[in-house]
């Protein structure tokens, strides 16, 4: 699932979540405020980080079949 990050409009707290793609244009609740004003902002880093899990489960599953 890819790693969002938002900013509450109301109060300003930024925060991150991870939303399935069936969730991705519903705007989450504030974590500080609980207020649904929030908007979602664009990461260079959710797309870095998505990558990076990807390499990782590769690794593992190369070392695990050495293993074997
Ligand atoms: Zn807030």
């Amino acid at each position: 699932m890819p790693l969002y990050e938002y900013q509450c409009i109301a109060c300003g707290k930024q925060f991150e979540k991870m939303v399935s793609f069936a969730e991705a244009d519903h705007k989450p609740e504030c974590p500080d405020c609980h207020s649904n004003n929030t908007q979602k902002r664009l990461s260079l880093f959710a797309s870095a980080g998505s990558s990076t899990t990807g390499t990782t489960l590769t690794n593992n599953c190369s070392s695990h079949g050495r293993f074997t």
